[in-house]
């Protein structure tokens, strides 16, 4: 399997997942041109992308996803109640190409099994992916205010995943957010804080000390990444020694990541 996430945080999400007979987006959070420009630098043909999975309606997940099911008429798959959600932003599509999943289901794809993992987000309907394919996993989860068993399971068993470390807690509630935003982001529908990502990681990273952690999803207005970067790895190194140190990387938001094969 090949993975590269081609933009993450809180202003657009979009990865790539590549088996052997499949290119999987998951979310397209920015505009399709900006997404085609992005995979272009990768020497990735949009028009090569198979199928595409959603996570949730918010724009930072979806905003290309009509463009691109007008353009490259791939089939994209979304729980019912984000479907609902995302249909004034998607606007007028081919309704063949809209396919309907369940979170906390499993679907297969030809050399792929993909499972809908339920993220604690408010949203619809909101979930994670984690996505199998010749004994390799990748699992992608963001936008959850909380990790739950189910989440912690498929960390641990995956060779790849991005986990959100959406924000530094001191920075948010010293920062300019209406209070009301700032609990809303807090809470266990809200977003992961630097601090629950280290602890998700560490954790996981003790049941599987070969996993591959990009952290994603930042705040460009409440984190920065050599924050989220240190309270991931002081943890590891606190909790751990320095067993694994090696294996956590950013995602990026003006670029995609390198090409990462498991
Ligand atoms: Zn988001
Ligand atoms: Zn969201």
């Amino acid at each position: 399997m090949r993975f590269c996430s081609v933009t993450s945080g809180s202003s657009g999400n979009c990865h790539l997942i590549e088996t052997g007979q499949h290119r999987l987006l998951i979310d397209i959070g920015l505009s399709a041109r900006q997404i085609e420009k992005l995979l272009k630098e990768r020497q990735i043909d949009p028009a090569s992308i198979t199928a595409v999975f959603v996570t949730h309606e918010h724009s930072d997940h979806t905003k290309g996803v009509g463009v691109w099911m007008r353009r490259y008429r791939v089939p994209v798959m979304a729980t019912a109640g984000t479907w609902h959600g995302m249909q004034r932003m998607v606007g007028q599509v081919p309704g063949e190409l809209c396919v309907e999943i369940r979170s906390g289901k499993g679907y297969r794809m030809s050399d792929l099994r993909i499972e809908a993992i339920p993220t604690c987000h408010d949203a619809n309907d909101p979930c994670g992916y984690a996505v199998e394919s010749g004994g390799n996993k990748v699992v992608v989860i963001t936008d959850t205010g909380m990790v739950t068993p189910l989440m912690q399971r498929h960390l641990a068993e995956a060779d790849l995943s991005v986990i959100e470390s959406n924000h530094d807690i001191d920075m948010l509630m010293n920062g300019p957010y209406p209070m009301l935003l700032k609990k809303r982001i807090l809470s266990n529908m809200g977003h992961l804080s630097n601090h629950d990502c280290a602890q998700a990681v560490t954790e996981a990273l003790r049941q599987n000390a070969k996993g591959i952690f990009l952290l994603g999803h930042l705040s460009e207005e409440n984190n920065k990444p050599e924050l989220a970067m240190n309270t991931t790895l002081t943890m590891i190194k606190e909790r751990m020694g320095k067993a694994g140190a090696g294996s956590i990387y950013l995602t990026k938001r003006e670029c995609s990541t390198d090409v990462f094969t498991i």
